[in-house]
């Protein structure tokens, strides 16, 4: 490594973090380095045990044996990211390969910056104090609503009352880590583009429907951010103008029509006009108390009413998809959050309405999947795309 620059050994396992196995020719073509330069890198990072060869089959090589591809080791380095969740941080420390070590969940009162900061500091001393000098010296958060990724400020996330809020800065003051910041449906998506359900889709399109909605677009398996991070802000695409009113102040944007909120308000009006619900028939039922495991308990008994809200529902996703398959030509799109998860139903007349109101050579051939990692698939993606900025190799040893 000695006779390399950093930058260019850096440069090397950036490419091998974004695309996987690369061959040495493959490299040379990313980088923009020579084969020489190339084959002297690697043999100097294979012997640090960064990465490692692997064969065609997907073997990793013993000594001696041919090998044709590169790839990240899981060797002792460690890499922490976290997510904030509705009920709390959800930490974890992962190997350069994604595998989680372990994780750390810690309740805080997400309304305050102040609390969530001050818990967060607590946890990561935690996970420092276990893994020290292996840690990678960064840490990538995955935060609610607008999140300015160049600033680490959030600029507004109504759904916990934060507006302007720095939280990027202060954090890394405190921690004496680089600390990079960016929305958390963005994050889970990176980590489905690199590690899971988006692997082989490029671009892929990734839509995260909880009790909010935004989206991330990854282009050669990156994020794309746009100017200020609010790229993918789908959530206030305009769908019904008659819709319900949206707290941005316009009506029947995306996310007051197919959030789990607005899909639970949905069927409270529904059953207050009179809609007959197997929900409603139930001892002591108060429609002011429903909730999400009302509907995912009645759509699995077939109730009409449930069902016909999660068809509009999905109707009304299906259009937005529609326009950003048209917009975007992804190859295929990943769906996440709790929405999705929880009614396959909803899902499928969203697929089927994309596919009939997008352009029709374009439609049918993106791929439409569930997200596949687990709850920390936030924290990977965060420090996954902290360390697309902040990655400097050998040089952090
Ligand atoms: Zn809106």
């Amino acid at each position: 490594m000695s006779s390399q620059k950093p930058s260019s050994s850096t440069a090397v396992l950036q490419a091998i973090r974004l695309h996987g196995g690369l061959s040495r020719s493959r490299l040379a073509e990313f980088t923009g380095l020579s084969r020489a330069t190339i084959s002297e890198i690697s043999n100097s990072l294979l012997r640090q045990g960064w990465i490692e060869e692997l064969m065609d089959g997907g073997t990793p090589s013993g000594k001696g044996r041919p090998a044709t591809l590169l790839q990240l080791a899981s060797n002792d380095r460690v890499m922490v990211g976290g997510e904030l969740t509705d009920d709390g941080w959800a930490l974890a420390a992962f190997d350069l390969t994604g595998q989680v070590l372990s994780q750390e969940a810690c309740a805080v009162d997400v309304w305050s910056p102040q609390a969530a900061k001050a818990a967060l500091i607590d946890s990561i001393d935690t996970l420092r104090s276990r893994y020290g000098s292996r840690c990678l010296p960064v840490l990538g958060l995955g935060l609610a609503g607008l999140v300015n990724t160049r600033t680490g400020v959030v600029e507004s996330a109504a759904d916990i009352g934060w507006r302007g809020v720095e939280f990027g800065v202060p954090v890394s003051r405190d921690l004496g880590w680089p600390t990079i910041v960016v929305n958390r449906h963005r994050a889970r998506g990176l980590a489905e583009c690199r590690y899971g359900a988006g692997v082989t889709a490029d671009p892929m399109l990734y839509v995260g429907i909880g009790s909010g909605v935004a989206a991330g677009l990854y282009i050669h398996r990156q994020l794309f951010s746009g100017a200020h991070g609010g790229a993918g802000e789908i959530g206030h695409i305009p769908i019904n103008p008659d819709g319900p009113p949206c707290p941005c102040g316009n009506r029947g944007c995306l996310q007051v029509l197919v959030s789990s909120t607005a899909l639970v308000r949905e069927v409270r009006r529904s059953i207050r006009d009179g809609s007959p619900s197997r929900i409603a028939d139930r001892n002591h039922f108060d429609v002011e108390f429903l909730q999400m495991h009302d509907l995912t308990e009645a759509e699995a008994h077939g109730d009409p009413l449930v069902r016909r809200v999660l068809r509009v529902g999905g109707a009304y996703l299906g259009m937005a998809l529609a326009g950003l398959v048209n917009t975007f030509n992804p190859e295929g799109i990943v769906l996440g959050g709790s929405v999705p998860h929880a009614f396959p139903i909803l899902v499928d007349e969203a697929t089927q309405v994309m596919r009939q109101r997008a352009i029709m050579p374009i439609a049918s051939k993106t791929c439409v999947q569930l997200a596949h990692l687990p709850a920390w698939s936030g924290a990977l993606g965060a420090i996954s795309y902290a360390l697309d900025t902040h990655f400097t190799g050998p040089a952090v040893r």
